[in-house]
């Protein structure tokens, strides 16, 4: 059975991806900061449907609790087939707002996170000559976002570390791709009422605001042992958008 580590997945697309992977055979390993009550809820319906899950509670910004964690992961399995940096947290602010704090969180959750996590878990994909990487950025890291410039920061930062990372992991059996969503209905949007999200939708070609399993959907694609040609890519899951 193929171990999957989800970062952030106790809500939104993490939580999705952790049911969908669970569904099809993976055992799933529920990462999760604040949230543990959500986090303790998905591990019992994935459980309860015969699927096979644990919950590890670590930030991702914090090198110490994500080599914590894995030293947990690496006692219990071994270590990861596949990992899933999707922990993230959004802010919407002008340019000249944002704070030194800010600016510090918003990269040391979006972009450290994602390289603790990669570090950790190489050493047992290199060993075992397998394994997936799928990092999740946003369209905002490709087009950049008004008034989110430190998030567009980090999510480009995404993609360059999963360009380069693929190069660097090429001949070791490890592919390393990136997904970035569109305007997809989380908690993350909370904050954009009803009539935006139409007019968002109105401008998407599909005419639709994008899922949590859809983005769960291309996670469990790049996973497949048998997605072993794409490697360094971003795949736009956004309906169309294009801004
Ligand atoms: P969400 O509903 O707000 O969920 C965010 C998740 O990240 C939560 O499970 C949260 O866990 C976790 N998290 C935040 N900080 C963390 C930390 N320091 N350590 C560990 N986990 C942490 O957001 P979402 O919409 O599902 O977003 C998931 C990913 O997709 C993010 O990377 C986001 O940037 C990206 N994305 C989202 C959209 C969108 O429109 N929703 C678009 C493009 C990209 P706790 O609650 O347990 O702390």
């Amino acid at each position: 059975m193929q171990t999957v580590l989800i970062t952030g997945a106790s809500r939104g697309i993490g939580a999705k991806t952790a049911e969908l992977f669970a569904r099809h055979g993976y055992r799933v390993i529920i990462n999760y900061n604040n949230s543990r009550n959500d986090a303790e809820g998905l591990l019992s319906g994935i459980r309860k449907n015969g699927g096979e899950a644990e919950i590890i509670k670590a930030d991702v910004s914090d090198s110490a609790e994500v080599n914590k964690m894995f030293s947990l992961i690496t006692t219990e399995y071994g270590g990861v087939d596949i990992l899933i940096n999707n922990a993230g947290i959004a802010q919407t602010k002008l340019f000249t707002d944002i704070t030194d704090d800010d600016w510090s969180r918003m990269i040391s959750v979006n972009l450290s996170g994602a390289f603790y996590c990669c570090r950790s878990a190489l050493p047992y994909m290199i060993r075992q000559h397998y394994g997936r990487i799928i990092n999740i950025s946003s369209i905002w890291g490709q087009v950049g976002g008004s008034c989110e410039v430190h998030y567009s920061a980090a999510k480009a930062g995404i993609i360059g570390l999963t360009k380069a990372l693929a190069m660097e992991e090429g001949l070791s059996g490890i592919t390393v791709n990136c997904i970035a969503p569109g305007v997809i209905k989380t908690d993350m949007t909370a904050q954009l009422s009803e009539d935006d999200f139409k007019e968002l939708a109105a401008q998407t070609p599909t005419g639709t605001i994008g899922t949590p399993e859809d983005i769960a959907r291309a996670a469990l694609f790049l996973a497949d042992k048998d997605s072993s040609y794409i490697t360094g890519q971003v795949i736009g899951v956004n309906g169309g958008f294009t801004v």
